[in-house]
């Protein structure tokens, strides 16, 4: 079994790197941002420089860590990963910049959530390409001076508000990733399915989009295992009849909302009387962090015009009333 589950695990990787789309013509969406990234990055290669560093921000799931593989990949360089609470101390980051090679780029995953003493290593690193690091200690301390090879910092953060100003300056590209529109997360299902060898119709990949929560993460997650149930229960490709069952019976909501979407709606209305509540107190209630509530569910609800954010708290709106089958006079 051991030997199984790793081959297993090696399997899955190698899908996950297979689906993961190289450049930016096959990268779908986020047409503004890649109109961008062209610009510099082409600008950047034709100076023979390391492009300007990055800062992509949004929800979980829109493809920023595979929006990094691709502008290494366009850039013709390396890329390193890490992320932002795995760097401890300042020395782990002065050794992550000092592996680096000319051109290369680091990818720093939740960055808004370095310490602060690693925080401002990376100021002088991203402005001037060196760092300063104390050896010794007391009256014998001494400041050594060294200097990086040029390289390109990408940076991710669910939302940009969350990092200081001093490292958020220092970014010469910020960009904000969106939600995908349906028909971009159907030309997700389709390239996925065309690789992994999966037969869907085009209904069928809607369906699976609209379930998709705006998401490529999800929209991927969810196509293998509609996948795994017609394979094995329908014996057929995936249509929108098929589509349907399979979601059905993963419990899937049709418009994509998932079970805390579900509770936030249902919450504000049963124990808010449809708001307005403030952010602290329905956090409390429903038992998410503050945080995870504001970056990862909000942003969906209201882009789906079911939440609105007011001054005195957060409020449903008529169609999240029409969703949760209020009766008129209840209203
Ligand atoms: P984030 O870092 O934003 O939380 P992520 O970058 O970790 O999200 P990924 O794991 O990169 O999300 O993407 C999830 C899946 O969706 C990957 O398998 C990737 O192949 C696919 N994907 C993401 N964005 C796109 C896109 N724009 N076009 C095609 N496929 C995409």
């Amino acid at each position: 079994t051991r030997m199984m589950s790793a081959d297993l695990h090696i399997e899955d990787t190698d899908i996950e790197n297979n689906i993961r789309p190289l450049t930016l013509d096959e990268y779908i969406g986020q047409s503004t941002i890649k109109e961008n990234l062209k610009i510099f990055i082409e600008a950047a290669k034709g100076r023979g420089e390391a492009l300007d560093h990055v800062l992509l921000y949004g929800p979980p799931g829109l493809g920023k860590t595979t929006l990094a593989g691709v502008i290494a990949n366009e850039m013709g360089v390396k890329l390193k990963v890490t992320a932002g609470p795995a760097i401890e101390k300042p020395g782990d980051i002065a050794a992550i910049l000092n592996g680096l090679q000319p051109g290369d780029l680091l990818f720093i995953d939740e960055i808004h959530r370095m310490p602060r003493q690693v925080e401002e290593v990376l100021y002088s690193a991203m402005e001037d390409y060196h760092i300063d690091i104390v050896v010794g200690k007391g009256p014998t301390a001494k400041s050594i001076r060294l200097s990086l090879p040029p390289f390109t910092l990408v940076g991710a953060t669910t939302r940009a508000g969350m990092l200081s100003s001093p490292l958020r300056d220092r970014f010469g590209i910020v960009q904000r990733l969106e939600y995908y529109s349906l028909e971009e997360l159907m030309q997700i299902v389709e390239r996925t399915a065309r690789i992994l060898g999966v037969g869907i119709t085009t209904e069928g990949a809607r369906e699976i989009g609209k379930c998709s929560r705006g998401t490529p993460r999800l929209a991927n997650r969810l196509l293998k295992r509609v996948r795994d149930i017609v394979s094995i229960k329908y014996d057929s490709m995936i249509t929108e009849e098929t589509a349907l069952a399979s979601l059905k019976l993963l419990n899937i909501d049709t418009q994509g909302l998932d079970e805390i979407d579900r509770r936030i709606l249902n919450t504000i209305w049963n124990q808010f009387k449809g708001g307005p509540v403030g952010l602290e107190t329905l956090a409390a209630t429903i038992g998410e962090e503050r945080e995870t509530l504001e970056d990862v569910y909000e942003p969906y609800l209201m882009q789906q015009g079911l939440l609105q954010r007011t001054p005195r708290g957060r409020m449903l709106t008529e169609s999240a009333k029409n969703f949760l089958q209020i009766p008129e006079e209840l209203r």
